[in-house]
């Protein structure tokens, strides 16, 4: 059965428009798929990557096809190699890259394939092209629509939650470089509370936890920071994180102590604004914390850790920040 896929278009090198066009007129030639619409194409700045870099166009395309996900993937990558031999003069430069960012509602975890595309909801230069064709389709994995992720990015001030930080004291210097070079404000748990290197007992039994808790809230009201315009704010730990800690400490049933944490916060405290997205490290899937995991990243976009270095990890973030922007 045919399914609709979506994917990303990008160029920077050559002669980029003719590169598009072409990526495109090679896919409405493969005979497994139908091109179901084109974007306009989106001139955008680099991020990441090495300096001095020229700018990008960027597109999204939609495509009705029989092809297996990974069969359409081998098939970008040859359109990719295609223009890559035909167009550089130093091989193996990137004149074309293409990249699935939706297959149906297909969720999908491999070496080699990902989807949806990990940091589609991250991506301003993405979505925006995205919304163009289809502002309508949702992703799998947070439920929202294209739109939904893009008005996300827009939404001020941005906020950067970094899940698990305060729990790390080597992360200390990466941390406040991220906050250094976003020139942004931070909120920090490691600091606020004074924790010390050695913390083998949980939060909640050294603190009260509802006092930690409406601490939190209190930093986090969304009324407190409506006036940062286009800052930062970026915390060292995520809310949701401290409720599940909080909650796990009292019962081992840590899912109905969640919900009605989250019912007693509804009717008593001020709402706390929302990450733009949420960073978590590096795990593999299929854990017994797996359940955990959903209830932290359900609903809001991730990036999850590609890095293994702490240093690697903060240019990684600070990439993603810029593409939220861009
Ligand atoms: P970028 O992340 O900037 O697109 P590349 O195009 O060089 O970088 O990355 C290509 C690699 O990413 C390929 O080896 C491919 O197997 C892998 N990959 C994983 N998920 C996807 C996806 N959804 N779309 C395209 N490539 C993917
Ligand atoms: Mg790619």
């Amino acid at each position: 059965m045919a399914k609709l896929a979506h994917i990303g278009l990008g160029s920077n090198l050559g002669d980029r428009k003719a590169i598009l066009d072409g990526a495109v007129a090679q896919l409405q030639q493969t005979p497994e798929l139908i091109v179901r619409s084109v974007s306009t194409y989106h001139e955008t700045k680099p991020v990441g990557g090495p300096a001095g870099q020229g700018p990008f166009l960027n597109a999204a395309a939609v495509l009705e096809t029989t092809l297996e996900p990974i069969t359409l993937l081998h098939r970008l990558q040859e359109i990719e190699a295609d223009a890559g031999r035909v167009r550089t003069v130093h091989w193996g430069e990137r004149t074309l890259d293409l990249d699935v960012l939706l297959f149906g509602d297909e969720i999908i975890h491999t070496p080699e394939l990902s989807v949806p595309h990990p940091r589609m909801g991250v991506r301003r230069f993405v979505l925006v092209p995205l919304e163009e064709t289809t502002p309508d389709a949702r992703d799998p994995l947070t439920g929202r629509s294209i739109s939904e992720l893009r008005a996300n990015l827009d939404r001020r001030p941005s906020y950067l939650a970094l899940k698990g930080w305060w729990e790390h004291p080597e992360k200390s210097p990466a941390y406040l470089r991220i906050v250094r070079e976003l020139d942004g404000i931070g909120l920090s748990l490691r600091e606020s509370l004074q924790l010390d290197d050695s913390h083998d007992c949980p939060l909640a039994v050294r603190f009260e936890p509802y006092e930690l808790l409406e601490r939190m809230v209190q930093w986090l009201d969304s009324r407190h920071w409506s006036g940062l315009g286009d800052q930062w704010l970026i915390t060292d730990f995520s809310l949701r994180e401290i409720l599940l800690n909080v909650a796990s400490h009292w019962t081992a049933n840590w899912e109905t102590q969640f919900w009605s944490l989250i019912a007693r916060w509804n009717e008593q405290l001020p709402m706390p604004i929302q990450p733009t997205f949420l960073v978590y490290g590096i795990r593999s899937w299929g854990g017994p914390r797996d359940a955990e995991y959903n209830y932290l990243s359900r609903d809001l976009p991730c990036l999850r850790l590609e890095s293994k270095a702490i240093d690697e990890e903060a240019s990684e973030i600070l990439t993603a920040c810029a593409a939220t922007r861009t």
